[in-house]
């Protein structure tokens, strides 16, 4: 039996929502710009889309600005501030998605000033020196997500919201991870720019959004027959925005209910963990996203052992995606001061709504199998 344990990388689509979207693919195909009936019909596909997201975040429809998905938002976020706004010093945690931090690289090859803010060992942006640094610096330009997509934890971004506002700079979360696992306020958040993503809460891969406050004036990255009000060309993917808005629709209604089930299989493997003497779980004091349990395990290679895994049919990740493709050790866990050795043995497990406390079991006594095999393997050595 095999138990998808990595739902941070990415979501199987709700039924509900292959169900909202399929109609789009085959019948409704209707260019949205156009002005026939069927074009109308895509029409109100997209509109009715674009409130369900901004429901789920509690934002007026007209801040949605549909992109290819929260890599494309981020970017939007940032190039926008730095190219249209004309900002030139930013600051970003050193623990943001790749989507992110090689943004404000490139940018800061780019002639931009970029600092970092750090994190505590327990892997929240440390606030006091944010403000220190906020004060000292300041930054026109402040990213900071939500919640961590390795680690889960949750990051104190009204406070650093304030701390930029008061210095007249604009606030960007991405809260890609966030988004349907813990409530995200956009109205209450301090926010200027915030980033979704539609395949993490069980919609499909390709979409999401970048949410934008009313009295931004977003310079495009894509120009041309001027979809999203100018800030966005190209025909809308509206098959995937109507999923996405299915899925977010979804993910208002369930959110309690999921959360809870995840935080119970969550709190199961951790129990579970305990009997491990090699596993150490990071960021366990921080207050974390209930779905997330990212671990190492002394004197074992963290690719092997998900390999190993994967074998005996447990889809888990090393850390991010991207990381996990490479033989780097998490830039999170380093920002936190994880021994290098102790990162490289990271794996990471995130459930989903349909997991199951069997799966936890299941996965349990995969890792001990694999434990007492690496333990046997290293004796010999
Ligand atoms: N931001 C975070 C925190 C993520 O975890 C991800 C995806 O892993 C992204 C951004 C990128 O989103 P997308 O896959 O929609 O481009």
């Amino acid at each position: 039996m095999t138990a998808y344990l990595d739902n941070n990388a990415t979501t199987q689509p709700d039924e509900r929502v292959v169900d909202a979207m399929l109609p789009y693919l085959r019948e409704e195909y209707g260019n949205p710009s156009g002005i026939h009936a069927m074009a109308r019909s895509a029409r109100r596909g997209l509109d009715a889309a674009r409130e369900q997201v901004a429901a789920l975040v509690n934002a007026h429809p007209s801040q949605v600005v549909f992109t290819s998905g929260g890599t494309e938002a981020n970017n939007l976020a940032m190039k926008s501030a730095v190219w249209g706004m004309g900002m030139r010093r930013i600051a970003v945690s050193a623990i943001e998605h790749a989507s992110v931090i090689d943004v404000a690289a490139y940018l800061a090859g780019h002639g931009a000033q970029v600092n970092e803010l750090a994190v505590t060992a327990d892997g929240i942006v440390d606030l006091g020196a944010a403000q220190d640094l906020i004060t000292r610096f300041k930054p026109q330009l402040c990213s900071l997500m939500a919640a961590n997509n390795e680690t889960g934890a949750i990051q104190p971004v009204v406070a650093v919201g304030q701390a930029i506002r008061e210095q007249n700079g604009i606030l960007h979360v991405d809260a890609v991870q966030a988004l349907g696992k813990i409530p995200v306020d956009f109205s209450t958040m301090g926010a200027h720019l915030m980033t979704v993503s539609a395949h993490k809460i069980y919609g499909p891969k390709g979409v999401g959004a970048l949410i934008v406050e009313k009295a931004l004036d977003l310079t495009p990255l894509l120009h041309g027959g001027g979809q999203e009000k100018g800030r966005r060309s190209g025909t809308e993917n509206v098959a995937g925005i109507v999923g996405f808005g299915k899925a977010a629709e979804l993910a208002q209604a369930e959110m309690s209910a999921r959360s809870a089930h995840t935080a119970a299989l969550r709190w199961a493997l951790e129990q579970r963990l305990k009997a491990f003497p090699a596993v150490t779980v990071f960021a366990q004091a921080a207050t974390r996203l209930p779905n997330t349990v990212f671990f190492g395990v002394k004197g074992v290679d963290g690719e092997t052992l998900i390999m190993n895994l994967d074998a005996a049919g447990m889809a888990v990740a090393s850390g991010s995606a991207c990381a996990s493709k490479s033989d780097r050790a998490s830039h999170v866990l380093l920002a936190m001061g994880v021994d290098e050795a102790l990162a490289r043995s990271a794996v990471r497990v995130s459930f989903g709504y349909r997991n199951t406390l069997a799966e936890v079991e299941l996965f349990i006594g995969a890792l001990e199998r694999q434990l007492r095999l690496f333990s046997s393997m290293s004796a010999l050595f």
